[in-house]
């Protein structure tokens, strides 16, 4: 049985004040929680040390929402993976669809992203999704091909089942309008399909696939249930501490 990871992604929002309070208030939420799946929270860079301090002794983990490929040196506004990783994160989300619509970021960098992040030790969330267009000329099944082999370049298996997949069809992503859950697994089992021909079924299947795309209070349940959506990557809803919970305890009521 895969483990359901709920992982925020809190984009470009929360100075440290506002990242404490939030904080605060997701701990406040979780006391009672029995442990039944992965929780990460992703602020931006400049609330990381705050964050890891706050969350100590809870059962929230820490995340980074991008890093540089290169180690060091002369990048001006960049941030290495050992510098995420000094600080305690343990998850880097990587090729987000804002990066790669205003970063210009392409599956090769995001490849050479993935390696450093993966020989560092953590785990990468690597984000792929079809956008509204390319789904409406039914090349859904064509784009996401292209984008696991592009990611994978080069990896190896022992490499591949450390790391999550969070499929984010670009429509859904901000927009209010979500994958149907169907929709939704029938992407994700087309993923495991191509990581089980690349690699092997059993690394398949041990896959975490997360869906990201307006996953909210409402729909994270009849979403987490499905057979092949093994959790979130949550933008909006991750921000209110309400909701966040919510999609966490529909993700526990999932696992059961
Ligand atoms: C995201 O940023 O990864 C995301 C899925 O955003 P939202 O939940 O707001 O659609």
């Amino acid at each position: 049985m895969r483990r359901k990871l709920i992982a925020g992604n809190w984009k470009m929002n929360k100075d440290i004040f506002e990242a404490g309070t939030l904080i605060e208030e997701l701990k406040t939420r979780l006391k009672d929680f029995r442990n039944e799946v992965d929780i990460v929270i992703c602020p931006p860079f400049t609330s990381l040390v705050v964050a890891k301090s706050l969350i100590k002794g809870s059962p929230i983990k820490l995340g980074a929402q991008n890093v540089s490929p290169q180690d060091d040196g002369a990048f001006t506004g960049e941030v290495s993976v050992k510098m995420v990783k000094a600080i305690g994160c343990e998850y880097v989300i990587l090729g987000h669809s804002e990066r790669r619509q205003f970063f210009k970021e392409t599956d090769e960098l995001i490849n050479a992203k993935l390696k450093k992040v993966l020989a560092a030790g953590l785990t990468p969330i690597v984000c792929i999704g079809e956008t509204l267009e390319e789904r409406e000329h039914g090349i859904t099944d064509k784009v996401i091909t292209t984008q696991v082999k592009g990611v994978l370049h080069e990896l190896v298996s022992s490499e591949v089942e450390k790391l999550v997949i969070a499929y984010e069809p670009v429509w859904a992503i901000g927009t209010g309008k979500n994958a149907t859950p169907e929709q939704a697994n029938e992407v994700h089992r087309l993923i495991r399909k191509l990581v089980g021909q690349i690699y092997s079924w059993n690394i398949a299947e041990k896959l975490i696939i997360q869906y990201g795309g307006s996953m909210n209070a409402q729909n994270a349940g009849s979403l987490l249930s499905q057979s092949d959506i093994d959790g979130g990557l949550i933008g909006g809803a991750s921000l209110k501490a309400d909701a966040f919970v919510t999609i966490i305890q529909a993700g526990a009521e999932a696992s059961k």
